[in-house]
């Protein structure tokens, strides 16, 4: 079976992991700060603010935003469920903006359309591993008054115009076991913003400034040693890493192209995509729609996935929540029955690639 995503520790980790045990520092700790250094150079941001998991992140950069009751954050309805649970958590309303299939996050025409006078939060989500239309929404937020958050889980460096997904706004990131950069559970946020900044710091370590000296009420959302010395030297080659991601989607949208029914994913104009996932649309010119085409793949060994089956509204736990505001979405509610993610990682052989492609034409044909 060839996976859908690999867990790939360089070797150096496991000395790295050990001196943290030897040292006796396992909690949060110089790697955790190292780890926040690191990452603010490679977003190009003033700060980075690390935190236990990708929810805490967005559940803190929500929660120094101090919204009031009725506040209303808009965001993609086609993401993974933490950014409603996290959006939930802070207390706010959760309200939606339609898609596009061309990078999978919120049109700003639709996003325009939606925002109200409770609107305070624009939280885009850059998913697979390409940013959304930061030079549209960025402009829009501010042009609207609204406090601009960036779900960055997936794109660790991407960018669009040379700026960095988790630049524009605050950003926050995963990294949780299957994502580019992995600590197995951990999290990140960016800012460039001294004073949230600040506030973040306070609040994941229970409020507290100074010994006994707390300034608001926070939480325990601190990662360890441990864990910031598992993504060290994941950092020392990250870029070699994207790279290899970028050379296996190009052979990948080499090998796919021309098949009745198939729409390949692209890296759009001024973006660098970092492919996370390479998601591929089955549409309804294909001979079998995507459930069977995922199917057929796993019986030849292909792994391949499907982010996100549902939108992230509909399921029952959310239909009738209060503070989840359905919307009409029809590009979102479309797309989810098309998507199939296929291998595109850094383990990928020659001949995975190749077996992934001829399975691919075998089912669809062309
Ligand atoms: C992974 C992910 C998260 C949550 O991160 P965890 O570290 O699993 O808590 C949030 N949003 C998106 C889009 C993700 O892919």
């Amino acid at each position: 079976m060839i996976p859908i995503s690999v867990v790939d520790l360089p070797v150096e980790t496991e000395a790295m992991v050990l001196a943290v045990l030897r040292s006796g520092m396992i909690a949060q700790g110089p790697r955790v700060a190292e780890l926040e250094a690191r990452f603010a150079a490679l977003t190009g941001t003033r700060h980075a603010v690390a935190v236990n998991n990708g929810t805490t992140a967005l559940i803190a950069a929500l929660q120094v935003l101090d919204l009031q009751p009725g506040d209303e954050v808009l965001t993609s309805p086609f993401t993974f469920v933490a950014t409603l649970n996290a959006i939930l958590e802070a207390g706010a309303v959760a309200t939606f903006a339609d898609i596009t299939t061309e990078d999978f996050a919120v049109d700003p025409i639709s996003v325009a359309d939606r925002i109200t006078d409770r609107t305070r939060v624009l939280l885009p989500v850059h998913l697979y591993g390409q940013t959304a239309d930061m030079t549209k929404l960025a402009p829009l937020a501010a042009y609207r008054g609204l406090a601009l958050m960036e779900d960055s889980a997936q794109s660790h460096g991407a960018t669009i115009n040379g700026r960095a997904a988790g630049t524009f706004g605050m950003g926050t990131f995963s990294f949780y076991a299957t994502k580019n950069i992995t600590t197995g559970e951990g999290g990140m946020i960016t800012t460039d913003d001294d004073a949230l900044a600040d506030r973040l710091r306070i609040l994941r370590n229970q409020g507290m400034r100074q010994r006994y000296v707390y300034e608001m009420a926070g939480n325990n959302y601190r990662m360890t040693d441990l864990q910031a010395a598992l993504a060290l030297p994941q950092l020392d080659r990250y870029d070699s890493l994207v790279a290899v991601r970028q050379a296996n989607a190009a052979r990948l949208i080499d090998g796919l192209s021309g098949i009745p029914g198939l729409a390949l994913p692209a890296q759009l104009p001024g973006r660098r995509h970092v492919w996370h996932q390479f998601t591929v649309r089955v549409t309804e010119e294909a001979v079998v729609d995507r459930d069977e085409l995922s199917a057929k793949l796993t019986e030849a060994g292909v792994g391949n996935g499907i982010y996100y089956p549902k939108l992230v509204f509909d399921y029952d736990c959310y239909r009738n929540h209060p503070r989840v505001r359905i919307e009409d979405v029809p590009v979102a509610a479309r797309t989810a029955t098309e998507v199939l993610s296929l291998p595109v990682h850094p383990k990928l052989s020659g001949s995975d690639l190749d077996t992934i492609i001829d399975s691919v034409r075998k089912i669809l044909g062309g």
